[in-house]
């Protein structure tokens, strides 16, 4: 099976899920991008835009992430990279729970084994919960790689604080630039 059929089973999988849709809104959000992708951005949960279309990071802090994407990392964000997040649906209080950050990671574990990228961007705790499983103090290590098991992984904010609180922004923004630098590396 080529890599965007076992994806797309997957998103099956997602889409027929009674855990993930338990106390949500709205359409499954799987993901998109290049199925071989050498890095995949992941987010906390899809927003109310994302939820009526089941296109991941298409709202606001979605156009920040796909304008960095292209003008600094000088990538398409549909063509060269894979964009998707830890909870697969709208959570109904926004703000999702470790559960459904911990059932998220099984569908979650599945499609980056899939893509198996050189290195995963973890943008914000949920992020970083959702993928290591573990808590990551972001505000210390954003801008940097870490390694576990052998792959990489390099921590920034989430767009959405980003949008909320403009040194955050910037925060977002000079990783970024720092992220195009490791890229040239791996
Ligand atoms: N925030 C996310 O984490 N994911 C989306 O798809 C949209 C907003």
């Amino acid at each position: 099976m080529n890599k965007q059929a076992a994806l797309d089973e997957i998103t099956k999988e997602i889409e027929q899920c009674g855990v993930c849709k338990e106390g949500k809104i709205g359409v499954a959000v799987s993901g998109e991008g290049n199925p071989d992708a050498d890095v995949v951005f992941i987010g906390e949960a899809p927003g109310k835009q994302e939820a009526k279309t089941g296109r991941p990071f298409i709202g606001p802090s979605g156009k920040l992430l796909r304008s960095l994407i292209r003008d600094v990392l000088g990538l398409d964000d549909m063509q060269d990279v894979y964009i998707t997040s830890p909870v697969k649906y709208l959570p109904i209080k926004i703000t999702p729970k470790p559960a459904e950050i911990a059932h998220g990671k099984t569908h979650l574990d599945k499609q980056l084994e899939i893509v198996d990228p050189k290195i995963i961007v973890l943008m914000g705790g949920v992020a970083a919960q959702g993928v290591l499983g573990e808590k990551i103090a972001v505000t210390s290590e954003h801008g940097k790689v870490v390694e576990r098991n052998g792959k990489k992984y390099f921590i920034t904010v989430h767009p959405a604080a980003g949008l909320r609180f403009p040194p955050l922004k910037e925060t977002f923004k000079e990783d970024f630039q720092k992220l195009r630098e490791v890229l040239a590396t791996i």
